[in-house]
């Protein structure tokens, strides 16, 4: 371990983001409530990416918060891959995976490099788990690291139990047919769930390819002081402390991490420069009658066949409902077949002024944030699931990979605040077309007017959101569980660091 003899008053954190729109984002979220700390973030990313985030940066530093951002070039050309291709979003095959990522460890000398010219020496890192490099940067500095991997405390806890199962009983698994639900085993009372094998996030698929990326990000954890959650305590129940048993190690609940953004303009802008419509829908949801329209938008990395998306639009035009959908394809051609049936159908024109397309970038947040706004149709990523609960409205559960469908169990079952449109199996990445249509148009109605009118249950349904949303606000003000983590984190770095000769004050 280097010996850095400067003592430095200065706090300093550094946060180094996966390139993925549902990582960085909350990343920079979280630079944003350590900034109102007053503690010196630098948050390191590559030249797209922080053009994304740029605005949103250059209005916290107005505001005297200290925060840096700083770009690293990112190796598209040495490692092959094609040119701008700097996030996940981005990324045309699931064969340039392995290549993302060798740019992705090419960061780490100028990463360094920078932390070295540029004071205050590093308090801590928090790091996104798959950036295993970072390990090495902490121990050179003699610094703890914190490990940020964007999931909640219940989809890992769950998934850390399926893996346990089938290492005890690997006959089990393999007998099991792809879609033969079974039960999880070792989950706390009220957030038990069922899953099939399909369902399972992408670390359960062997990918020979990625092995050793993985092996460095196991090894890397292993020295890490502990995992940061964007979730509440309230909320994830006993999964918590559960998973802090399972992988002996500390775990801060912080969240919901998207309510540090108090103002329009920052919700406005979230994660990237918002589509040109976003004016006009502003003034659409304005004239909107409160809880009435239906916002569906399944994420940044949404790549389903145009077919299946069709079927989508069908489904919110059946319901007879105001709708905003945010339309995302695979690729140009995804894109092409997909606007050549919206201008054939006469979509636009037929949904009069009921529906509103946003093609690109939706402001999300503040979408979900509008009165007007009555059910989020949601692919359960675990920010939009969170921001869904923050906005206390009921959703209608669309998962697609990943760890989706555990979150769908926990909207569902768990927290009885949504629907499920019914999704059997994950669409992974670069198998869309294989799996073409899994939702019709038929199925999309049902769940719509399941959340929106759904009788006694439907009015359970909405008061629960309202619950959910006002509990999570409790949690991050003054005295809230998150707002009382986040400052036990910070002195966690100001002990560990004094332990090292290194005296800090907040
Ligand atoms: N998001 C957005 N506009 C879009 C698509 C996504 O603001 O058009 C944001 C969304 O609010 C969330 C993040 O991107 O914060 C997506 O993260 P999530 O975990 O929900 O899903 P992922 O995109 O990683 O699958």
């Amino acid at each position: 371990m280097e010996a850095v003899s400067r003592l430095n008053k200065q706090l300093h954190f550094v946060l180094v983001p996966l390139l993925a729109q549902g990582h960085i984002i909350p990343i920079f979220d979280i630079a944003r409530m350590l900034s109102q700390r007053g503690i010196l973030t630098t948050i390191y990313t590559t030249p797209m990416n922080a053009s994304r985030f740029g605005p949103t940066v250059a209005r916290t530093s107005e505001l005297g918060l200290p925060i840096r951002l700083v770009e690293i070039p990112f190796r598209s050309d040495v490692v092959g891959l094609p040119h701008g291709c700097e996030n996940l979003d981005s990324l045309p095959s699931p064969d340039l995976l392995r290549k993302f990522h060798c740019a992705l460890e090419k960061m780490q000398e100028p990463v360094e490099a920078h932390l070295r010219q540029n004071g205050p020496p590093p308090s801590c890192i928090i790091s996104d788990r798959a950036v295993f490099w970072t390990a090495d940067i902490a121990r050179k500095f003699g610094i703890p690291r914190f490990l940020f991997n964007g999931m909640s405390c219940f989809s890992q806890v769950a998934s850390h139990n399926v893996d346990q199962h089938f290492r005890s009983d690997p006959e089990y698994y393999l007998k099991l047919g792809a879609t033969e639900p079974f039960e999880v085993s070792g989950m706390p009372k009220g957030r038990g769930l069922k899953l099939n094998k399909s369902q399972l996030p992408s670390t359960f698929k062997a990918q020979p390819n990625l092995d050793d990326f993985r092996m460095k990000v196991r090894e890397a954890e292993k020295a890490a002081h502990g995992l940061i959650i964007n979730s509440f305590d309230e909320l994830e129940g006993e999964c918590t402390r559960l998973y802090e048993n399972a992988i002996g190690q500390k775990i801060w609940c912080i969240g919901p991490v998207p309510l540090c953004n108090k103002n329009t303009l920052d919700r406005l802008d979230r994660g990237n420069k918002a589509s040109e419509e976003v004016k006009r829908c502003t003034e659409w949801l304005d004239a909107k009658e409160p809880r009435t329209v239906v916002y569906a938008c399944l994420g940044s990395m949404c790549r389903l066949v145009p077919a299946q998306l069709i079927e989508l639009g069908k489904g919110l035009e059946a319901s007879n409902r105001p709708f905003i959908w945010v339309v995302k394809t695979r690729g140009d051609e995804g894109t092409l077949e997909l606007e050549k049936w919206l201008r054939e159908e006469r979509f636009e024109e037929r949904t009069g002024g009921r529906g509103f397309i946003i093609r690109g970038w939706a402001p999300q947040l503040a979408i979900l944030s509008h009165r007007s706004v009555g059910a989020f149709l949601t692919h359960c990523g675990w920010n939009s699931t969170l921001e869904g609960l923050i906005s206390g409205i009921p959703m209608i559960t669309w998962p697609l990979f990943c760890e989706q469908f555990i979150n769908e169990a926990m909207v569902v079952d768990a927290l009885e605040v949504g629907v499920r449109v019914g999704v059997e199996i994950a669409v992974k990445f670069g198998d869309e077309t294989k799996v073409g249509v899994l939702v019709k148009d038929r199925e999309v109605l049902r769940a719509v007017e399941e959340v929106m009118s759904g009788g006694e249950e439907g009015v359970e349904r909405r008061m629960k959101a309202v619950e959910y949303a006002a509990m999570a606000r409790k949690a991050v003000e003054l005295g809230g569980s998150s707002h009382r983590n986040l400052s036990d984190l910070i002195q966690y770095v100001v002990r560990a660091l004094s332990l090292h000769g290194k005296d800090m004050k907040v």
